[in-house]
């Protein structure tokens, strides 16, 4: 259903050149969950990025359901896009709009009438769990019930895929499972293919088929997750499954990465 096909992208700042993506190929079946892990910088929001082409790859095809998104025009491009619902690890919600009217945000763009609006929004409230709080503003919620609201909204257009960009890493761990386990819900029950970025071992767990594990802009493997975990040759595989390092908070995960001989870092700073 989705293929990604050698995509390569290199950035290009103060004169230097980055390759943050090196001919990675990808393909993701219908109702699949699709976990993507790597190191902070490794190119997994790039990645994730393509897929929609909110990044346009130097080289490569992005074909979702038979189309080549590289060669849509952009009005078409945005057609396609209203079938691809995003979540990102800061909510992104309107801070001057209700938990209704961010949620029937996508539905107004696309100029749908009042009371299908009504409806959907509505039926989504339902779904993410959040009824009593139709009338609240984002201010007023704690950060899972913002991630439910994000999550409607990113449904309101009925996507076919939603691509969830470290959509956890900003809440604890028991909300952290309740917004995994609303996705394998989403998943389950309205059949969407859910593709997420993680550096965190225990999100793969708790809710991806699949796995594609990325290092230094390359795919470093990718296959079902038990298939993943066994893969003892490779070393950096072997060092996202036993070591703490890819839940430790982000900051300190990048110095553990720029300094790794030296490893005596205090845990509270
Ligand atoms: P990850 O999501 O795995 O943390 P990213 O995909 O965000 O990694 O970034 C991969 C690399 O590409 C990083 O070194 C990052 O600094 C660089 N990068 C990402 N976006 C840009 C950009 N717009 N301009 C320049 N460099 C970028």
């Amino acid at each position: 259903m989705i293929e990604i096909r050698n995509i390569s992208k290199t950035f290009h700042q103060k004169k230097q050149a980055f390759k943050a993506l090196d001919q990675v190929s990808l393909n993701i079946d219908k109702g699949d969950i699709v976990g993507i892990i790597g190191f902070s910088g490794a190119g997994k929001s790039t990645l994730i990025r393509t897929v929609n082409l909110l990044e346009r790859p130097d080289e490569g095809q992005v074909i979702i359901n038979g189309k080549d998104f590289t060669k849509l025009s952009s009005k078409q491009l945005a057609e396609e896009r209203k079938k691809i619902g995003m979540i990102f690890q800061h909510f992104n919600l309107l801070s001057s709009r209700t938990v209704f009217d961010n949620i029937a945000l996508p539905l107004e763009l696309d100029h749908s009438s009042k009371d299908q609006i009504n409806k959907k929004v509505n039926e989504l409230l339902k779904i993410v769990g959040l009824e009593d709080k139709a009338n609240d503003y984002p201010r007023s919620l704690s950060g899972g019930q913002k991630q439910r609201v994000a999550i409607a909204r990113a449904l309101a257009n009925d996507p076919h895929l939603l691509l969830c960009d470290e959509a956890t890493s900003a809440l604890d761990p028991v909300t952290t499972q309740s917004i995994l386990q609303l996705l394998k819900d989403i998943n389950e029950r309205l059949g969407i293919t859910i593709l997420l970025i993680t550096h965190e071992m225990e999100v793969i767990k708790a809710v991806c088929n699949h796995v594609a594990v990325i290092d230094k802009g390359k795919l470093l493997a990718k296959g079902t997750l038990s298939e993943i975990i066994s893969d003892r040759e490779n070393p950096v595989i072997q060092q996202f499954i036993n070591s703490d390092i890819m839940t430790l908070p982000q900051e300190l995960n990048k110095r553990l990465q720029k300094e790794p001989e030296d490893g005596l870092f205090p845990l509270v700073e």
